[in-house]
């Protein structure tokens, strides 16, 4: 497979979900203490490691999974350690600043909070062979830029949804396209622990429900933490 932000040969496992936020999640995963993970095409997998490879993905070439996007994981570790500590009531309706988070540099962390979705968002895509061009993710991360259409809401995990407290885990990909091929609007969910959070992908013009507080390091510096609704 070829990495999907520069074209070279693919060699490296990018997390699906963040090593450093598992890790705190699930403090010491082994064989007696597993942790379990769903997916759509995994539905608990049992875990012994962190470094399983159901938890990589294999679609980014070494640069670009280390030093091209480490700006944009640390970003996401720090919005990670702020969030746990946070009840679910909490999660459902407050807000926070990003200069809360990232009180040096604001916008440009901001940007790489958002770069960190966008990676993580394009392996998904690849992986999952989800006919949508990845070629603005790429220029994005590339570019140091953020993505005009992704957005990310963040609240609560419903614990029924998640199989139990101290899961972690991914959905499906929901897409709608247009006629033309194009994508009118993609969502996809993560969660770990309490914390959900939701990635959209909206063409301009779109007006979906995801989109309600939803973030974009363009137009918001406020971060809306929101309920979703029950399935
Ligand atoms: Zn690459």
């Amino acid at each position: 497979m070829k990495c999907w932000i520069c074209g070279q040969e693919a060699t490296t496992g990018e997390h699906r979900l963040k090593a450093a936020s598992l890790r705190e999640l699930f403090t010491a995963v082994s064989q007696a203490r597993p942790i379990f993970y769903n997916s759509a095409r995994k539905k608990n997998k049992r875990l012994q490691s962190i470094d399983s490879k159901y938890l990589k993905s294999k679609s980014l070439c070494a640069l670009c999974n280390s030093s091209r996007t480490q700006a944009a994981d640390r970003s996401f570790d720090i919005l990670m350690s702020y969030l746990k500590g946070l009840p679910p009531k909490v999660l459902a309706q407050s807000s926070f600043r990003m200069n809360r988070l990232f009180p040096y540099r604001t916008r440009a962390h901001s940007v790489q909070l958002h770069l960190y979705f966008v990676k993580l968002f394009g392996c998904l895509v690849r992986e999952g062979d989800v006919r949508i061009d990845l070629g603005d993710f790429a220029a994005a991360i590339c570019s140091g830029k953020p993505h005009p259409d992704i957005y990310v809401a963040i609240g609560p995990m419903d614990r029924a949804l998640a199989g139990g407290a101290g899961t972690a885990g991914l959905s499906d990909m929901h897409c709608d396209f247009y006629q033309d091929g194009k994508p009118a609007f993609v969502a996809w969910f993560m969660h770990m622990g309490d914390v959900r959070i939701q990635v959209m992908l909206a063409a301009a013009g779109e007006h979906r429900d995801g989109l309600i507080n939803a973030w974009h390091p363009s137009r918001n510096k406020r971060f809306l933490l929101r309920e979703f609704p029950k399935p």
